[in-house]
């Protein structure tokens, strides 16, 4: 059983699927807050659909060679009843860096890198 992070969030959540490793420094504390933020907005649990990704992953899966899921600050996320338009308008509330919409996988990406991204 992993750290629980914050009140709804396990680092077992944020995981790399592929290995079960976590980010040597750990999630950024940053992205838990917002998430929690977040979920509290929404009023559902967020499922957290993929968060750490180790370099060999991230490859495998065809993400960006500097993903911010390799540096442990993003998460994709999706909840139970709520469209990603929703989401999505959420995550920009809270201010993410990064804010990714897959309408089609029925995800939206979130992450706190400095600056401002959306796609
Ligand atoms: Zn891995
Ligand atoms: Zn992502």
């Amino acid at each position: 059983m992993g750290t629980q992070l914050s009140p709804h969030f396990n680092e077992d959540e944020f995981r790399c699927r592929h290995c079960g490793q976590l980010p040597a420094e750990g999630m950024a504390p940053e992205l838990i807050t917002k998430l929690e933020v977040v979920r509290a907005m929404v009023g559902k649990p967020l499922i957290i659909t993929s968060g750490y990704r180790c370099p060999t992953h991230n490859k495998a899966v065809g993400g960006a060679a500097k993903s911010q899921h390799v540096l442990g600050t993003a998460a994709d996320i999706s909840a139970r009843g709520i469209g990603v338009d929703e989401l999505a308008r959420a995550a920009e509330r809270v201010g993410f860096g990064g804010v990714g919409l897959y309408h089609r996988q029925h995800f939206v990406h979130v992450d706190v890198r400095p600056g401002r991204a959306r796609w």
